[in-house]
């Protein structure tokens, strides 16, 4: 029921969009790039019928899932309430703090007078996505912050940043996900190291370019050493959302695709673990 009703708003917002001529006039239409006519516009009927390629940017959760090394964080665990040989129904219960695993951070995670994750407009939980890559960077460097000039070179690259998308930053740390020593990479001193946003480039993806949210493959949108989350509070201070422990997102174009972002809608929270899924229509989609 709440899959069907969320399915349905995902429906009608798309509906909305193509109404409006968004998808037709957007740079989706334009992928294909070169002397080719740009493709057709994607349809509801497409998404609906299974024709457009959705990715599952979301981790399973189970007992070994990373989690904020920090006090009163605790492992993902699952208990069997009923089981099918003995009730004939089989039903679980699980506890989870509200950032472990692949999950959204609510605006007032960081920041006062900011919405709860039960508060935030479901709009804002669907936008266009671009991802940016600094794999090559965060392997020399596992404390690298991306950099206003990472963000130019994409730009030169594929355009303007959209108003109004998600950022991604893939830096290549999902491949240490089921190592979560190696995944928090703590050194002996407590320090965490792995790669993050910068706050320069933080603030100006959220000011020039108001995105709607910032996403990562990491445990955290600021790097691993950070202490003060200048990157939190600059993206919770605007009223925007992280989205953390991201997945696959080196099935992710640069640009063209489409994200829906759906949290666990707890009352007051602070965030909550996501299902969070790219949609990517046109040429990038079929591989
Ligand atoms: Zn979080």
């Amino acid at each position: 029921m709440f899959a069907n009703r969320r399915f349905a708003f995902l429906l009608f917002l798309l509906a909305g969009l193509t109404a409006a001529g968004i998808f037709r006039d957007s740079p989706l239409a334009h992928d294909a790039g070169g002397d080719e006519a740009p493709p057709a516009a994607p349809t509801l009927d497409q998404l609906a019928s299974g024709r457009l390629p959705v990715v599952d940017l979301g981790w399973p959760l189970n007992d070994t899932s990373p989690y904020w090394p920090a006090e009163n964080y605790l492992p993902f665990r699952l208990t069997t309430i009923a089981t099918l040989e003995k009730n004939g129904v089989l039903s679980k219960a699980f506890y989870c703090p509200e950032h472990l695993g692949t999950h959204l951070d609510a605006p007032n995670h960081f920041e006062k007078n900011q919405p709860a994750v039960d508060q935030i407009d479901p709009a804002q939980l669907f936008a266009r996505g671009v991802k940016i890559d600094v794999t090559m960077q965060a392997d020399a460097d596992a404390d690298y912050r991306l950099t206003r000039a990472d963000i130019d070179e994409w730009e030169k690259s594929h355009g303007r940043i959209p108003d109004g998308v998600v950022v991604l930053l893939e830096t290549g740390w999902s491949r240490h996900w089921n190592n979560y020593p190696r995944y928090k990479n703590q050194d002996t001193t407590g320090k965490l190291h792995f790669p993050g946003y910068s706050a320069e480039a933080a603030k100006f993806l959220v000011v020039e370019r108001k995105a709607k949210g910032l996403g990562i493959d990491t445990l955290s949108i600021d790097h691993g050493p950070s202490k003060d989350f200048v990157v939190h509070h600059i993206v919770n201070g605007a009223g925007r959302y992280g989205l953390e422990n991201l997945a696959r997102l080196d099935k992710l174009p640069a640009k063209g695709f489409f994200l829906v972002a759906a949290p666990i809608k707890i009352e007051t929270g602070s965030g909550g673990p996501a299902r969070v899924f790219a949609i990517v229509p046109g040429p990038a989609g079929r591989n």
